[in-house]
């Protein structure tokens, strides 16, 4: 009779968990997972999917007046929100059961409910007691709302999946991709949108040129871009309309406030550090490259860990957990060149170095970039610019960095990662026929450097 009932039992049913769930029970262990909220997490119910439908659903308003100049006639148009959330919400729950199916048909068992540490083996979930001979914690993260008078009043990323009617107007606190992304899809969809950032510019830590250049296109597309600007409180007014108080004496008004300013791990009430792991000053797991915490039978992945905190990452770091653990081929786990994107509009995608981080590591580099109107707006009135850089070793011609600003960055950019992630030089580039007419040819038909 075996010691444990589970051989592997995992806390959160996401994006991590549920791969690594499904992995670890094909090599045959007896998997059980436990979910508090929703199958899938964060990406598939308040995160990546939800988002990017709404990001398609905010295009529209756009293309109908891109449309026009190519014979179109779009003149009657009406947005629906109910529309968009009862459709959105119906997709979501599909990819529920599906994640239910996939984890069924794996032989994972699901036990539903908030999962608390006991001991170095031991779980409880709805009063009852479960024991495993290793531990997986994969409780992703929440967003968090500041301590300022008139929190009350604010909303998270998660309350705006779900919210009942659209505000005419809204702020937005945030310059990270986040608050970044919901400006751009709540003014696509036609709210008057204030993007308020303490910082002087958005998205910290990409390429500087970059980030000037899409706050310069998302301001063209209508966000009232408010840098360098932090807000003290906020109250309402007897016409129910808030009240946004500056640190300028300024005050904005608004129907909604959005706040994405920050994520925390969802480390609380897990019992952790009652039993011995141990957590960085910002809550998060600490674990080796073994995803080991401090205690050998337990272990963390994903945004628990507070690292990378994307869907493709905390998924792959469970393939190699559960292979590691119970494959016969153990995975290296390569955290360089990760490539990403700022679903905004237009798009923001990047992979490697920054111009900024390449000359911090006092690499010689050549900067090669371009700036043009896409060719779809040569019709249209439509005034977005694209941008597109690379960041180039001078002496070994290594491409190290791919920045690009517009449509479909996103797509573009996931196909140049694989370039870069194998090693390829800016002759590489040069001798790859484009594909033509695209934007995406410019990658490879930039000749001269401009530093
Ligand atoms: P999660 O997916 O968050 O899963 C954790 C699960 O654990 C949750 O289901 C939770 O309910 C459960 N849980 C927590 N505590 C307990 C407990 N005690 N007992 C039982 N269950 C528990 N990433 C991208 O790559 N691309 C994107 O475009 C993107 N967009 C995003 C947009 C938004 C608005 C947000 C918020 C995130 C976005 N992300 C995106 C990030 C991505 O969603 C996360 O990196 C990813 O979901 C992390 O996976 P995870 O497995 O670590 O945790």
């Amino acid at each position: 009779m075996k010691k444990y009932d589970f051989d592997l039992f995992i806390i959160g049913a996401g994006s991590g968990g549920v791969r690594a769930g499904r992995v670890a029970a094909s090599h045959g262990a007896k998997v059980g997972i436990a979910e508090e909220n929703y199958l899938g997490g964060t990406c598939v119910n308040v995160g990546c999917v939800p988002k990017k439908l709404f990001v398609y659903a905010s295009y529209f308003s756009e293309e109908f007046e891109n449309c026009k100049n190519f014979g179109w006639d779009a003149e009657k148009t009406k947005f629906n929100w109910h529309k968009l959330m009862s459709n959105k919400n119906q997709e979501i729950l599909r990819l529920n059961k599906l994640y239910e199916k996939l984890l069924q048909e794996s032989g994972v068992e699901i036990i539903y409910g908030k999962a608390k540490l006991i001991d170095n083996h031991t779980i409880n979930i709805n009063e009852s007691s479960i024991s495993a001979e290793k531990i997986l914690i994969a409780t992703g993260a929440c967003p968090t709302i500041p301590d300022l008078p008139g929190k009350e009043f604010i909303i998270s990323s998660n309350d705006a999946f779900h919210l009942e009617s659209l505000p005419e107007k809204i702020i937005v606190v945030g310059g990270g991709y986040i608050g970044v992304e919901f400006a751009g899809i709540l003014n696509g969809l036609g709210v008057e949108t204030t993007l308020i950032y303490r910082g002087d510019k958005i998205l910290k830590g990409f390429d500087t040129e970059s980030r000037e250049f899409l706050s310069q296109e998302i301001e063209k597309k209508g966000i009232n871009l408010r840098l360098n600007t932090t807000i003290n409180s906020i109250s309402k007014n007897d016409n129910d309309l808030l009240q946004i108080h500056l640190d300028t004496d300024q005050i904005l008004d608004a129907d909604m406030i959005l706040y994405a300013t920050g994520r925390h791990p969802n480390t609380a009430g897990l019992g952790l550090t009652e039993i011995g792991i141990k957590l960085d000053n910002s809550d998060a797991i600490i674990i080796n490259n073994d995803f080991q915490t401090s205690i050998p039978s337990i272990y963390a992945i994903g945004d628990v860990t507070n690292r990378y905190n994307l869907t493709p990452v905390a998924i792959s770091e469970g393939i190699k957990l559960a292979n590691d653990l119970y494959g016969n081929n153990k995975l290296d786990m390569d955290y360089e060149n990760i490539p990403t994107c700022i679903f905004s509009q237009p798009n923001f995608a990047t992979v490697g170095l920054s111009e900024e981080s390449a000359r911090e590591k006092n690499i010689d580099i050549s900067i090669y970039k371009t700036q043009f109107k896409h060719m779809k707006h040569s019709l249209s009135d439509n005034t977005e610019q694209t941008f597109m850089k690379l960041v180039v070793d001078t002496r070994s011609d290594r491409v190290l960095g791919a920045h690009m600003v517009g449509h479909d960055a996103g797509e573009i950019i996931q196909g140049i990662a694989i370039a870069i992630k194998a090693g390829a030089t800016k002759a590489d580039f040069d001798s790859t026929i484009g594909i033509h007419p695209t934007a995406a040819e410019e990658f490879v038909t930039m000749r001269n450097a401009s530093t």
